[in-house]
Order: structure tokens, then C-alpha cells, then sequence
């Protein structure tokens, strides 16, 4: 390539790091799950594929974008694409692998019937889930780029610019755990002098095939990192860069702020860095300031938020981008991070009311911003879209549904002794066994049975009409006394209603709260073939009626044992909602929590003598950095409290969360002040059992002894025995019984047996088997 002349390449133009996949009508889904089920060929989903990734690359070329992303396209997931880019495949899939690639690619991404696919966990703190690399000291790495090279020249042949992007050898290394069988405290980092020449080959092949530059994604780097690692960054970039057969090399980073590796990539023989300015991040000026820029280089501004929904500030981006503009040889703008987190096109939401709908912009409307701002930058007038957008934001912020003035003023009115219960934990508990009656090792379930088709189908048939709401209020009822009387058979202690009315834990708040709105395109790829459609919390929100309280009382009375209430918390509809962004998280989590607790108190009023409240996602929300941990634990636990402290002592108070690594939200989890947590243990041997007990935790505890994702039914012995391991931590009069998590998405055949061994070996444990 000619070198290009020093003024045409400083125009700032117009990028994005990757796209929404899946197509306007989620086109790819079909055509995946459809080859799946046996109804699409390979070539069939060849070209559906191809078909997506051109029509994105031509709507992102007409659209005004310079240089299109390639190799974002995923048929399951970037990470799972670049382990087989670098012949990482594990050893127990490589015959599927080497018989049929594109089955073995599957059979990594979902298992089959003899062989366990990958670990699914989250990407950084977003709700989209990639597969985990296994790695280990044999290891070995072989370049296969065809992926990459042939999406590069799907693109070149339209005639367009590409830029591929590839998972930076560092991110990927780091986002690794080590294989099965393969000491745990193997570092897969270790093997970075082994990874590099792979990545050597893959860049020297991209450059042959006419890239220009190539985008290496190093997101693991904005997260706290030992000097060794920031060394391991010093050490690949230098290898990299000094690479003679290479395209160049653009380093992007996302989700927060650089910190202590901007200088290190800044000192890298590298072309160009990506940096995000928005909200945390936006501190990166700052530093790159301190630093003095990066002469010579490419710079690209990552000013438009790539996570969320809401249209942009323009004249806020283009103040962040002219005082960038001195620090680089060349200022791009782009989004934050790839707009793989943001649905695919806002003009679909015709049902959203038009004023809300003119705040919102996806993926197609931030590319729009995107080239805006790059022409503002570059000189162009672009005075008659600030003033459209101004227009925008100003009806935003003075609209009746983003101010209203009571839920403010309750909002504003909280007092320290509305978070806090009236007596400690230990005075409580008292109260509550001598209501409750409980025996030792109390049974219980974690809210939903099966969520079976004669449910979907009902909730289905009222919305089209098919069945009026009173039919399908009967329906409900059935099912909650079919629920109720298993339960009663079973032995269970404490009942739960089983969820039947509820599509999403989530989404059936929202529908109910005011100052949310639902969106009927919204997709976002949580994983593989699966997407969601988070809610949007577009205004204040309140509560017009109570949400749940039909159910949870109709269930009470229908049995004389204890029936627990059962609601989402705070942090959990924030954390897979798409938030506001003009107002800190902590004052939309205060508003939820006062609508729940207005249900909490209605329930109670009820008669509900044990309300549980779901927090699954108060360790995922947790900040990358360490630095704004303390701030975030502070208003989520707070908003928990706020929801669940106005009851009355003698009102158990329960939550629920998911997943196993609590270390660093132990001291959090105590400052909920619930009086009873369940978790997931079974997989892990009752292991946050004995770590709650070591931080002193001073609660009931039901660490999950049955495995809830899996068919698997546990036997008696092996849940007697897990709650053995549970006593050796907590005591019998603050232990409980219960799976793992929902029974939502089992079957009812494994459910029915499983609990019924969990009740016997509960009364086992008491001595009364
Ligand atoms: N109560 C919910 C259920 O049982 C909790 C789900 C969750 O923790 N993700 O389905
Ligand atoms: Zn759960």
C-alpha cells in the first residue's frame, strides 16, 4: 500500500468496532437453530450468514462509515472463533472438530450427547456470554485464519475499506481458564510466547490479503492488573509491532478506563489506539492528556455509547473530540465498544410513543451519530443535527415521563432509618421461628416450577385474543394449586406459588411498573442463538398497582403452610434492563426499590410471612475497576434495604443469587440484611457455605444441593451428603434445604423426583427419617 499523504488520513472519519449479527428480524437465529434442528444446510446457513454480513458492511458503507469491521460476524461467539483461530480446540472435541468443522464448532459451543461444551460466562459486565478458552501447560497453537480472511475479502470485494477485528492476544489469554484435568492455579497467560507467532501468521496472512490495518480488541486491560500482566502487554506489542509482514495495528479497548496501561500501549510500537470516553471511561482524556497524546499515531474516539440505548449528546462528544483532536496525528470516532450490545434498528419501535421513540438509537442510529460527529470534526456543518438532537434532548428532559414530581419528591425524601429494619437479626429471628414454626433444615424451593407450553401457550393466547383475561387468570389458579399440592405431598416447608404468570423475572415487573417501556424489536445476543429483550427504563418509575399480590394471596390460601412472596430486586432490574443514562444508577435503583416496596408491604399486609427478594445480579453488575466498587455496593445494598426494611420483624426476609464467586461481595451480601440467603453450592460442594461462615456471616444460609442445570435427578445419599458438608459450616438452625436456583426451565418429571429426595434427606438430617 501506498503510504497515504499526511492531510487526506488526518480527515476524521467515521468506524465501529462490530455490529449487531443477527440480522433485522434476527434472520441468523433462525438459520442457525434451524441447521440445528436439521431443516437448513450447511450452505444454507453459509449464505444466510454471508447475506447478514453484507448487508450490514453496505448499510454501514452508506451510512458514511470509512472502514467496515470484518470478522465480527459470529455463527455463536468471537471468543469461540478465535479459539479456533488459534487451534486451541479442546482435546475432547478435536475428532468432531476434524470430522465436520462446523459441527465441531457447535459441538464446543453447546456439548452433544457424550461430550461437554465449553463454559459459558459473562463478557466483561454486559449481559452477552462468550465461551471460556481451556488451556494448559500442552497447549499447543496453530493458525487458522480462514474465517478471518474470508470474511476480509467478502468485504473487499464489495469495494469497501476493512478493517478486521481479531480478540487481542492478551484479552484472550487472560478471559482462559485452565482445562479440565490441568492444575487450577495454571496461569493460561503463561502461554503468551507461545500464542504470539500465531497471531504473527494471522496478521501477516490479513495483510497479504489486502488489510490495511487490523484491529486488535484488548478489553481484559481496562480492568485493575498486576505489573506482570502489564508487562505481558508490553512484551506482545512489541513482538507485534515489530513484526516487519504486518497491516497496522489498532489496539481498542473498552467498557472503562485504560489507567495504568495507557502508557504502557502508548510506549507500544503500535499504529493506533481505541479508547472509550463515555461515562467511567471518560477520564481516559484526561490521562491522555497527562500523557501528551499519542504523536504520530491514530487515535479512535469512543464517544458514542456502545451499551446503551439512548440517542447521543452531540455537542458533549464533539467538545471530547476537539480537545482530542491535537493529541493524535488522526481522531476517528466510533462507539465506546462494539455495537453488538445494542439492538439492531430503532425505526422499528413503531408502538413506542414517537416522543420516547425520538430519544432512543440502536445500533443503525448510533452509526448515524457515529458519522455526524466525524464530519462535525472534520469541518462539514452539521449545525442543523445539532439542533435536531439538541431538540431531542431537551424534550427528554423536561418530559412528564423522565420528571415526575411525587416519585422525586418520595425518591428525595428517604431517610436513613427507611433502609434499616427496627430490630437486628438476631432479635428478628426469634420473632420469625416462633411465627414460622420451622423445623431444623427447613425445605424450600426457589420460586418457579416448570415453566411448561400449556404456559406459554396461555400466555400467548390472551394476548391474541383467544382467551379472555379471566380464563386466563383460571388457568393460573390451576396451575398454582397443582404447584401447592405437589409441594404438600412432597413435604416442603415453605411454599412458593411456582411463577406461573411470570414470561421473565424481569420483564414481568416492567410490564408493570410506570416509566419502563417495552420495546418489540429490542434483541440483544445473550448468547449463541439466544437473545433478549431487555426493558427500557426510560422515566421515573412507580408502581400504579400491585403486581404481584393476586397470585402470592390466592396461593396462601390454598394452604396452611408459609407461602413466600417472591419479587425481582433493585439492582437485578437495573442490571438487565437498559438503564437511564441521564441520572446516576443509585436514583433509578432508589426509585425501583420504593416501588418494591410498596408490593413488600402490600404482601405483608396480606398475611405473606416470608417474601423473597431476587438478586442475582448484584455480583455481576459489579465495576470492572475495584476503585468504584465501594460506591456501587453502597447504593445497590442500600436499594435492597430500602425495598425489604419496612416490614415487621417477625416477616422473613429472603434473596436469592446465583452464581458462586462471592468472595469480594461477602461483607455486601451481609449489609443486605435479609434474614435468609439462598445460593448456588451444588456444583461447587457447598464451598460458599464454608466461605460465608469463615467471613463470620451471621444468617440463615441455603446453599443449593440440588443442580438445577441439569436433567440430572440428585440421589437422597448425595444431597444428604452435601448437606452434611453444609452443617460442618452452618449450624442446623441456620441451614435450609432448596436447589441451586428456579425450576423454570426443568421438566417436571426430574422435579418431582428431585425434590421429593431433597425432603427425605433433609428429614434425614434431622433425625427423623
Ligand atoms: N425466583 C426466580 C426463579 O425461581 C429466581 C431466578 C434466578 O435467580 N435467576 O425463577
Ligand atoms: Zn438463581
Amino acid at each position: 500500500m501506498a503510504e497515504t499523504p499526511a492531510t487526506p488520513s488526518a480527515i476524521p472519519a467515521a468506524t465501529v468496532y462490530g455490529y449487531p449479527r443477527q440480522g433485522p428480524d434476527r434472520e441468523l437465529k433462525k438459520a442457525v437453530e434451524g441447521y440445528w434442528a436439521g431443516r437448513v444446510t450447511a450452505a444454507e446457513l453459509g449464505s444466510t450468514s454471508e447475506t447478514l454480513r453484507r448487508d450490514n458492511w453496505r448499510r454501514l458503507a452508506d451510512a458514511g462509515v470509512a472502514e467496515v469491521p470484518t470478522g465480527d460476524f459470529s455463527l455463536y461467539d468471537h471468543v469461540l472463533d478465535t479459539t479456533v483461530m488459534v487451534g486451541a480446540i479442546p482435546e475432547r472435541h478435536r475428532a468432531a472438530v476434524e470430522a465436520d468443522p462446523l459441527d465441531g464448532y457447535f459441538a464446543m459451543a453447546r456439548g452433544t450427547q457424550d461430550v461437554a461444551p465449553l463454559e459459558m460466562t459473562k463478557w466483561f459486565d454486559t449481559n452477552y456470554h462468550y465461551l471460556v478458552p481451556e488451556l494448559g501447560p500442552g497447549t499447543t497453537f496453530t493458525a487458522d485464519p480462514a474465517k478471518q480472511l474470508g470474511e476480509l475479502r467478502e468485504a473487499l470485494a464489495l469495494d469497501l475499506e476493512a478493517r478486521p477485528v481479531l480478540v487481542g492476544p492478551v484479552t484472550y489469554l487472560l478471559l482462559a481458564k485452565p482445562a479440565p484435568g490441568v492444575d487450577p492455579a495454571f496461569e493460561p497467560l503463561s502461554l503468551l510466547e507461545r500464542l504470539l507467532p500465531v497471531y504473527a501468521d494471522v496478521l501477516a496472512a490479513l495483510r497479504s490479503a489486502g488489510a490495511t490495518w487490523v484491529q486488535l480488541d484488548e478489553p481484559a486491560l481496562v480492568q485493575d492488573r498486576p505489573r506482570a500482566v502489564l508487562d505481558a502487554v508490553a512484551t506482545a506489542y512489541r513482538y507485534l509491532g515489530g513484526l516487519t509482514q504486518r497491516p497496522k495495528l489498532l489496539v481498542a479497548t473498552y467498557f472503562d478506563r485504560l489507567g495504568e496501561a495507557l502508557p504502557v500501549l502508548a510506549d507500544a510500537p503500535v499504529d493506533g489506539l481505541g479508547l472509550d470516553f463515555t461515562g467511567p471511561a471518560a477520564t481516559n482524556l484526561d490521562d491522555l492528556t497527562a500523557l501528551g497524546g499519542l504523536p504520530g499515531r491514530r487515535l479512535v474516539a469512543g464517544v458514542v455509547d456502545g451499551r446503551n440505548i439512548w440517542i447521543n449528546d452531540l455537542e458533549r462528544s464533539l467538545t471530547t473530540l476537539t480537545a482530542l483532536r491535537d493529541l493524535a496525528a488522526r481522531v476517528d470516532v466510533a462507539a465506546s465498544c462494539s455495537l453488538l450490545h445494542v439492538p439492531y434498528d430503532a425505526a422499528l419501535e413503531t408502538e413506542i410513543d414517537p416522543e420516547v421513540a425520538r430519544w432512543l438509537a440502536f445500533a443503525r442510529q448510533k452509526t448515524a451519530e457515529i458519522v455526524t460527529l466525524a464530519r462535525g470534526l472534520a469541518g462539514d456543518d452539521i449545525s442543523g443535527e445539532l439542533a435536531a438532537n439538541q431538540a431531542a434532548l431537551r424534550s427528554r428532559a423536561t418530559s412528564p415521563l423522565t420528571r415526575v414530581p411525587s416519585v422525586r419528591a418520595r425518591a428525595e425524601a428517604v431517610t436513613a432509618a427507611d433502609t434499616r429494619r427496627a430490630q437486628p437479626y438476631a432479635e428478628r429471628t426469634e420473632a420469625q421461628r416462633t411465627r414460622l414454626g420451622l423445623p431444623p433444615v427447613p425445605t424450600t424451593t426457589i420460586g418457579s416450577f416448570p415453566q411448561t407450553s400449556e404456559l406459554r401457550t396461555a400466555r400467548a393466547d390472551l394476548r391474541a385474543g383467544r382467551i379472555d383475561q379471566a380464563a386466563y387468570d383460571e388457568r393460573m389458579e390451576a396451575e398454582i394449586r397443582a404447584v401447592l399440592a405437589f409441594q404438600e405431598e412432597a413435604g416442603l416447608d415453605v411454599l412458593v406459588h411456582g411463577e406461573p404468570e411470570r414470561n421473565d423475572m424481569v420483564q414481568y415487573f416492567a410490564e408493570q411498573l410506570d416509566g419502563y417501556v417495552a420495546t418489540q424489536h429490542g434483541w440483544v445476543q445473550s448468547y449463541g442463538s439466544r437473545y433478549v429483550r431487555p426493558p427500557i427504563l426510560a422515566g421515573d418509575i412507580s408502581r400504579p398497582e400491585p403486581m404481584t399480590l393476586r397470585w402470592t394471596t390466592y396461593a396462601q390460601s390454598q394452604t396452611s403452610r408459609p407461602v413466600k412472596g417472591m419479587l425481582t430486586g433493585p439492582v437485578t432490574m437495573l442490571a438487565w434492563s437498559f438503564v437511564r443514562d441521564d441520572q446516576p444508577l443509585a436514583d433509578t435503583a432508589r426509585q425501583v426499590a420504593l416501588a418494591l416496596r410498596d408490593e413488600v408491604a402490600d404482601l405483608e399486609t396480606a398475611g405473606t410471612g416470608v417474601i423473597q427478594v431476587d438478586e442475582p445480579a448484584l455480583r455481576e453488575t459489579l465495576p470492572l475497576r475495584a476503585a468504584d466498587r465501594t460506591a456501587y455496593l453502597a447504593w445497590a445494598t442500600e436499594a435492597f434495604r430500602l425495598a425489604t426494611a419496612v416490614v415487621r420483624s417477625e416477616t422473613q426476609i429472603h434473596t436469592h443469587m446465583c452464581y458462586a464467586e462471592f468472595g469480594e461481595i461477602l461483607a455486601a451480601i451481609d449489609d443486605l440484611d435479609a434474614d435468609v440467603i439462598s445460593l448456588e453450592a451444588a456444583r461447587s460442594h457447598m464451598q460458599v457455605a464454608h466461605e460465608l461462615a469463615e467471613a463470620g456471616y451471621p444468617r440463615e444460609v441455603g446453599p443449593g444441593v440440588y443442580d438445577i442445570h441439569s436433567p440430572r435427578v440428585p440421589s437422597v445419599a448425595e444431597v444428604t451428603s452435601l448437606l452434611r458438608k453444609g452443617l460442618d459450616a452452618i449450624p442446623a438452625d441456620r441451614l435450609w434445604a432448596n436447589p441451586d436456583c428456579g425450576l423454570k426451565t426443568r421438566g417436571w418429571p426430574e422435579v418431582r423426583a428431585s425434590l421429593e429426595n431433597l425432603v427425605t434427606a433433609a428429614r434425614e438430617i434431622r433425625g427423623e427419617a
